[in-house]
């Protein structure tokens, strides 16, 4: 029997989990990547919970943890930069996880152990998808013309495939909270450890170590408008606008991104969805359930997702509804449970007057107190499950 044919739309975590589990499962395997090579570049993701079993599973704990970002701990701290609480990072899942790494690292990770067999196309988009009871006929920008059995999107949170085929089904969730992240150099008053300012106005500055000899930087902004839209300068100009006296590193982190390769621009917006899939089209990753910074652990999610949805097809073989119905059935819990945010999360995380800091300050003592921190510790438990991973089919594994 002919192998059964896979196209995958989008290159990074969820696409290239799904090509290396679809192809380990015995699949002929086409990705389809919008950029013109792999697109490198990202601030820190991490693995946790389940995410850990799967990256085990793929033989690349030990790869990734070379790629650690050398992170030791997590500090909050004020405007001269003294240090006012602590959070847990002991443990594989602490606000430092075991697994920290940069997101361009982590998925180039992922490209260079993909099996053998499993064709890259950089630089070409889906427009056109047409199925029938055989097979989807994907064509592409570039005129390819694609059978496959199966199309998994996993463009991202911005999927426009996705968008076009399953638009009335998307439910877009403002968290009105927009960032920048970018890489900006070293200096000598950056330590080893995630520093995390918060001052009035809703406002965050994040600076973090990494592996490459750089700081990665983040500047969050509540109540903003969505600055995804914008060109880079004029994203850049808004924060600007908002961060001119914020305090601490704010000023060296915009002037940093200034000239910054990687300035990536996110505005919080979870995804949710009744269905991941339609026939033979299913969604993967961020495409299919975003669930923001605000909510943690979309890295973790998008990797798990690949494993999930091969191992499901992988035992219920031509049947493609109900193996698409199980790994859905499967993902579905922990998805909702880094997406279910407690209303008072954001105006605690982003306070915008004097007194709101003040609080977010005594609640950042109390939180990270010998009586309250093991509490705390569950923040950062996502992707958690007591559920065992569905078992790769007898005939694959
Ligand atoms: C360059 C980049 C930088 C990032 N930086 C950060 C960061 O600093 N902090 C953070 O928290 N998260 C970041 N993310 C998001 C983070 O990677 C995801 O939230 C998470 O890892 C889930 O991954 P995903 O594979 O579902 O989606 P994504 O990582 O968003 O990947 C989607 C992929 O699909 C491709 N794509 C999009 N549209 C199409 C299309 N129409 N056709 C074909 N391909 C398409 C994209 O180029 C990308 O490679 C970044 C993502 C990217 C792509």
């Amino acid at each position: 029997m002919a192998a059964r044919h896979a196209v995958i739309s989008g290159a990074s975590i969820a696409g290239l989990s799904a090509a290396f589990w679809l192809r380990r499962t015995g699949w002929q395997v086409t990705v389809l990547e919008r950029a013109e090579e792999f697109r490198d570049g990202g601030q820190n993701v991490d693995v946790r919970g389940v995410g850990r079993e799967v990256l085990a599973r793929m033989g690349l704990a030990e790869a990734v943890k070379e790629q650690n970002t050398t992170e030791t701990g997590t500090v909050f701290v004020d405007t001269d930069g003294r240090v006012l609480a602590e959070l847990p990072s002991n443990g594989p899942d602490g606000a430092t996880a075991e697994f920290e790494v940069l997101r361009g690292d982590f998925a180039r990770t992922i490209l260079k152990h993909l099996p053998d067999g499993v064709e890259i196309i950089y630089g070409d988009t889906i427009t056109e998808v047409a199925e029938d009871a055989d097979a989807v006929a994907v064509t592409t920008a570039s005129g390819r013309v694609l059978s496959a059995d199966l199309l998994v999107l996993a463009e991202g949170v911005r999927s426009a495939t996705r968008d076009r085929l399953f638009g009335d089904l998307v439910d877009r969730r403002d968290l009105g909270i927009s960032m920048v992240f970018g890489t900006i150099p070293r200096t000598a008053s950056d330590d080893s450890r995630w520093r995390w300012f918060t001052t009035t106005g809703g406002r965050q500055v994040h600076l973090r170590p990494d592996n490459h000899g750089t700081t990665r930087a983040m500047l969050a902004h509540a109540r903003a408008a969505d600055v995804t839209r914008l060109d880079r300068a004029d994203a850049l100009a808004e924060f600007r606008r908002h961060f001119a006296d914020a305090g601490w590193e704010a000023r060296r982190v915009l002037d940093g991104f200034d000239t910054s390769a990687d300035v990536y621009v996110d505005h919080l917006t979870q995804i949710r969805m009744p269905v991941w899939h339609r026939g033979r089209v299913c969604l993967a990753g961020d495409a299919a359930w975003c669930v923001t910074p605000m909510g943690g652990g979309g890295a973790s999610l998008a990797l798990v997702s690949g494993y999930v949805l091969a191992a499901c097809l992988s035992t219920t073989g031509s049947r493609f509804e109900e193996g698409l119905a199980a790994y859905e059935k499967w993902m579905r819990p922990l998805v909702d449970d880094v997406q279910t945010l407690p209303r008072w999360i954001v105006p605690v995380a982003y306070p915008r007057t004097r007194l709101g800091l003040a609080l977010r300050r005594l609640a950042d003592k109390a939180m990270t107190s010998s009586l309250l921190s093991p509490l705390t510790a569950k923040f950062t438990q996502v992707a958690d499950t007591t559920r065992a991973l569905p078992p790769i089919g007898a005939a694959h594994s």
